[in-house]
């Protein structure tokens, strides 16, 4: 891509220019980018497989560059991971989805309780002040600590001792849902499910879309099938991320999957989608 130094023009492909951005130029732009509040939110809507109800949203993070425009979570996050700006950031994303979700109860009174879910890096697991940063951005937001999600990745929690999983604990007997992301692409031992303090098993998408071709293939569905069971054994919710089609949402709730996201619902957006949504569900 050409540079866009001096140009008035807009490029004809943005994400071809963020593509040549060096890994170096991002990182060492990510510190001033956050000083200058260039980081912005989309949220996704969960959605309850049973009745088709918005139970909330996941958070997730772009950055708006000021010359290469939007560029996704998965090109900047493993740079704020390397640097430790992931912490700052990740704080930054939390204090602001925690103010959103209280924004949303406030409008949503009648309506059951939207949540929200906000991802959290390894790096943050290990920083001490997790769980002190949490109270007091719950508790100055005025967001019951049962409105938040957090999602920690299978791989993160793998081979966890007990230090990395106290603030966890910690959390989670607060009332905060601790999710276990992107699960069955990571190694982890099922029977190590009843050690971590996770209420909630999110499927990774790699499942939702072996399920793309109909009919599936049976040896996948038992596998879904196998796992919703465990989960539901261990008192654990299945929320199934990567939903693109009817069918599959069919499927997944014929499998006992309970929760539900993907482009089939919507896209994230800005989160006055989730209120639309919402306000749909109240009035019809
Ligand atoms: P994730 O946590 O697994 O988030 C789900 C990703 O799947 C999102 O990508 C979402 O836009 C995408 N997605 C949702 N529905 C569909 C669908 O139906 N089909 C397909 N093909 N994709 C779908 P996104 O927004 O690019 O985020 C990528 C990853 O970046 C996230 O994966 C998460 O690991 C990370 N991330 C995003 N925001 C944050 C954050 O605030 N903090 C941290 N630490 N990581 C974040
Ligand atoms: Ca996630
Ligand atoms: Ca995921
Ligand atoms: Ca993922």
């Amino acid at each position: 891509a050409k540079s866009a130094g001096g140009n008035r023009f807009e490029l004809a492909d943005p994400e071809a220019d963020a593509r040549a951005i060096t890994r170096h130029g991002l990182t060492t732009a990510l510190p001033a980018a956050l000083e200058r509040g260039e980081f912005f939110i989309e949220y996704q809507p969960l959605v309850h497989l049973g009745d088709g109800s918005v139970r909330g949203a996941e958070a997730l993070v772009r950055w708006l560059h000021p010359q290469h425009g939007v560029i996704g979570p998965d090109r900047f996050i493993p740079l704020a991971e390397h640097t430790g700006l992931i912490v700052p950031l990740g704080r930054w994303v939390l204090e602001e989805s925690v103010r959103q979700a209280r924004t949303w109860e406030a409008r949503h009174k009648d309506a059951g309780p939207l949540r929200v879910n906000v991802n959290l890096s390894p790096m943050q697991l290990t920083h001490p002040g997790l769980v002190s940063d949490t109270v007091e951005i719950l508790e100055r937001a005025g967001l019951e600590p049962g409105a938040l999600c957090l999602e920690v990745t299978e791989s993160a929690l793998i081979g966890a001792d007990d230090d990395l999983l106290k603030p966890l604990r910690r959390l989670a007997e607060m009332g905060v849902d601790i999710a276990l992301d992107d699960f069955g692409t990571g190694y982890s031992n099922l029977a190590n499910l009843r050690r971590l303090p996770v209420s909630i098993l999110k499927l990774d998408r790699s499942f939702t879309q072996g399920m793309q071709h109909f009919p599936a293939d049976p040896v996948d569905l038992k596998i879904v099938e196998g796992i919703v069971a465990l989960a539901h054994s261990l008192d654990l919710a299945v929320t199934v991320e990567g939903v693109e089609t009817g069918a599959q949402a069919d499927q997944l709730r014929e499998l006992g999957c309970d929760t539900a996201q993907g482009w089939y619902y919507a896209r994230p957006g800005p989160p006055d989608q989730l209120h639309e949504l919402a306000l749909a569900d109240a009035t019809s």
